[in-house]
């Protein structure tokens, strides 16, 4: 009896230890886990030299200190990071220091040949960089998320405008329409530009109001673009985009056409745009369509050579296909004027503009969708509206009759170089979405 109790007693006492060491055993796997390789963490660096800098993160700062500071005497520098406020002006901005009214006159003068410091934005940053004299040395203006404005004030005045190194990477992301295809997107994380390109892409082949029922699933991938010693990021283009209506799958694959255009087909190679927009402008309401009609300010009959949308002055406008611009700037009754060269038989003519976009000139090359001008009321005109043709064989047609003729269809050799393009954008898609 008493060694079947001692049999016992020896049993539980080595179940107890077993258990002891499989309690410790397993917190030591967990310890391990813990353990993260060193590689994602920042070593800090003692900023104690840099003075108002509010709102920026630590390292970002200590990397452009690094860059900036490369070629002057490192002790006696100082660095000041200004956060645009509302309605705070560049020249104000300079009123914090220590630079004379002849200088000041000079550095804005020479900045606005590289950028309009009227356009400075809310929560823009710009750096002042100070020597031991308490002279501004440097300027730098960050002018989008990857570049950035060099004002060298040492000697003369040199301005340099800097492209920042970036790198991307593609995600891939999928989801269901319950409610609608942006609602959607927004609540299953996809960027509101990546969104708004998306509804851009679809537009061309869907009513949205119709097509799109409930559970319509949305697969997409695109470019997030990250910019070196920077935590900013911003996205690119869409890389491949699907969607199922009615048991048909519609397909878009970015591809880079052998005359240079971005643009989007379907894995049989035909471009899924239509060649020209009818409608180059969100919003607007047609205020005048193609044909006879008493003019507004002349008063005689006349015939109307275009379609008027009424919009807001400022709305932006597209360009109605892909080409090259052919003409900007004001001509006579129509104001500001653009005009694009599609191909040798389309053109297309936008009139009474506000303004152009920047960069706008003749020669260059636009992708259709791309903000060219902005809705204005110039030259012969009652109010603000965009004034649009589409002039076929140099004649204008209307618009709104037009059969758009359908896209390019990929052949040969660019049809071959697609197909390589689109099965790998489709491995990385799938790849994302399921490894
Ligand atoms: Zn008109």
């Amino acid at each position: 009896m008493s060694l079947y109790i001692k049999n016992i007693s020896l049993i539980i006492f080595i179940i107890c230890g077993f258990l002891i060491f499989l309690v410790n055993a397993i917190e030591l796997i967990s310890n391990y886990k813990n353990i993260k390789p060193l590689k994602n963490i920042h070593l800090s660096q003692s900023t104690s030299d840099i003075k108002d800098t509010p709102n920026t993160n630590k390292v970002e700062k200590k990397d452009l200190i690094n860059n900036l500071s490369k070629n002057l005497k490192k002790v006696e520098n100082k660095e000041k990071i200004i956060i645009v406020k509302k309605d705070q002006t560049f020249s104000s901005i300079l009123d914090n220091f220590n630079i004379e009214n002849k200088k000041k006159f000079e550095i804005i003068n020479e900045i606005n040949s590289f950028f309009d410091l009227k356009e400075l934005k809310v929560n823009q940053k710009i750096f002042f960089l100070i020597n031991n004299k308490e002279e501004v040395e440097k300027i730098i203006l960050e002018l989008n998320f990857n570049t950035n404005l060099v004002v060298d004030l040492k000697s003369n005045i040199k301005i340099e405008k800097k492209e920042l190194e970036t790198f991307s990477e593609i995600k891939s992301q999928e989801y269901l329409i319950t409610n609608s295809l942006y609602a959607d997107g927004i609540k299953n994380n996809i960027p509101n530009q990546i969104l708004i390109k998306l509804i851009q892409l679809f537009s061309f082949d869907l009513d949205f109001q119709r097509d799109i029922q409930k559970n319509t699933k949305v697969s997409i991938s695109y470019e997030k673009i990250f910019v070196k010693n920077k935590s900013e990021y911003s996205f690119g283009d869409i890389e491949y985009a699907e969607i199922t209506i009615k048991k048909n799958t519609l397909e878009y694959f970015k591809f880079l056409t052998d005359d240079g255009f971005t643009d989007y087909f379907n894995r049989e190679g035909k471009n899924v745009k239509k060649s020209i927009l009818k409608t180059p402008l969100d919003g607007a309401r047609l205020s005048s369509s193609f044909g006879l009609r008493k003019h507004p300010i002349s008063g005689f009959n006349k015939m109307h050579k275009g379609v008027d949308f009424a919009a807001p002055i400022g709305t932006p406008v597209y360009a109605g296909g892909n080409g090259i611009i052919e003409m900007v700037g004001i001509n006579g009754g129509y104001g500001k004027y653009i005009k694009i060269r599609h191909n040798n038989e389309y053109k297309t003519a936008y009139a009474h503009l506000n303004s152009y976009r920047k960069g706008i000139s003749k020669g260059v090359r636009v992708n259709q969708g791309e903000v060219i001008g902005y809705v204005g009321s110039t030259g012969r005109s009652t109010g603000p509206h965009l004034h649009y043709e589409i002039i076929y064989q140099n004649k204008q047609i209307n618009p709104l009759k037009l059969k758009l003729p359908s896209g390019k269809i990929l052949k040969g050799e660019e049809l071959a170089r697609f197909e390589k393009n689109y099965k790998m954008i489709l491995s990385n898609h799938l790849h994302n979405l399921f490894e």
